[in-house]
């Protein structure tokens, strides 16, 4: 499959195999503000150079993922207005890259694609029932239930990051409610969170090493960052019973320094006994997630009959 990934600021591709394998990934500068038009121009031609890259005739290929932010339907195909790409509205994209390549073509939700990606080749791979969480500049997420994708009524369901973990706390940019699980502890509520309480913090990762140094303020906001997202995933915890917890997205790459208060306080917290053992790990898949999971969910989508092992 191509994996085709569109990024706010990147797009990626990258052909994926059937065990995940990624062989020609390129990554090329969004330039979004040109439009529709010239960007899907663009982003195709990256697919092609990642097909020749690879090896890969367009003619051998099985088919095209995209992944992109939503608001999207992934049903009829079309791109109704990421809110990552101002000025992209009813942009079809299937049909766009289906006349591209000459292949069958599927979008999805970039997040959904990565919890398709981390259940199909990653962390999860295996299990039945995960829930992927992305915690990045905000929090997004995917469920798997029985070993499919859950999706919702319209396929806009799994919007993990706007569970409420405080219905009269911050305000939350993503959807204008309060005390969304993204308004503390995406990577952007992190610095502000450290910047309003005094501390020069331009990103999360500087809260995060402040905190290792031994900086009050840094350690406070630390604090509060893990016990909203382990207070977000024990209501998750308690609503599907996953096998698994999987953590991808920026914020997540500091690990332990994560996951390790989160997993503890979840598991004092959740109801028993489902969750005492729940297991929340790091993702596996790196920067490729983007174009892994767009090729996974075509995997899903176009061949459902090919599983992982056997081509
Ligand atoms: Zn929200």
């Amino acid at each position: 499959m191509l994996g085709l990934d569109i990024g706010g600021t990147k797009f990626a591709a990258g052909v994926v195999s059937a065990d995940g394998e990624v062989s020609g990934f390129v990554v090329a500068p969004a330039h979004a503000q040109r439009g529709p038009k010239d960007g899907l121009a663009r982003l195709f031609e990256l697919g092609r150079n990642a097909l020749g890259d690879a090896g890969l005739p367009a003619d051998e290929l099985a088919g095209i993922g995209i992944g992109c932010g939503g608001p999207l339907d992934w049903e009829r195909g079309v791109l109704i207005a990421p809110l990552h790409l101002p000025g992209w509205e009813n942009v079809p994209v299937v049909a766009l890259a289906g006349d591209a390549f000459g292949r069958p073509a599927v979008v999805d939700n970039d997040a959904t694609a990565a919890a398709a990606a981390e259940h199909r080749f990653g962390a999860g791979r295996g299990t039945r029932n995960i829930v992927y969480l992305t915690v990045s500049t905000g929090v997004g997420g995917g469920v798997i239930l029985e070993g499919r994708l859950y999706r919702g009524s319209t396929g806009n369901g799994g919007e993990l990051g706007h569970v409420t973990v405080d219905w009269h706390g911050r305000e939350c940019r993503g959807c204008g409610r309060r005390g969304c699980l993204e308004a503390y502890a995406s990577g952007t509520s992190i610095a502000e969170r450290a910047r309003e309480a005094g501390m020069d913090a331009g990103a999360a990762t500087d809260v995060a090493a402040a905190a290792r140094a031994g900086d009050p303020i840094a350690v406070q906001v630390w604090q509060e960052t893990c016990e909203a997202l382990a207070c977000g995933i024990t209501s998750l915890a308690n609503l599907f019973e996953p096998e698994l917890v999987v953590i991808g997205g920026g914020v997540s790459r500091v690990g332990e320094q994560l996951l390790a208060p989160v997993r503890e306080l979840v598991r004092a917290q959740v109801i028993a006994p489902a969750g005492r053992e729940l297991g929340i790990v790091q993702a596996a898949l790196g920067d490729s997630v983007g174009v892994v999971g767009a090729a996974a969910v075509a995997f899903e989508r176009l061949a459902p009959g090919v599983t992982v092992g056997h081509s």
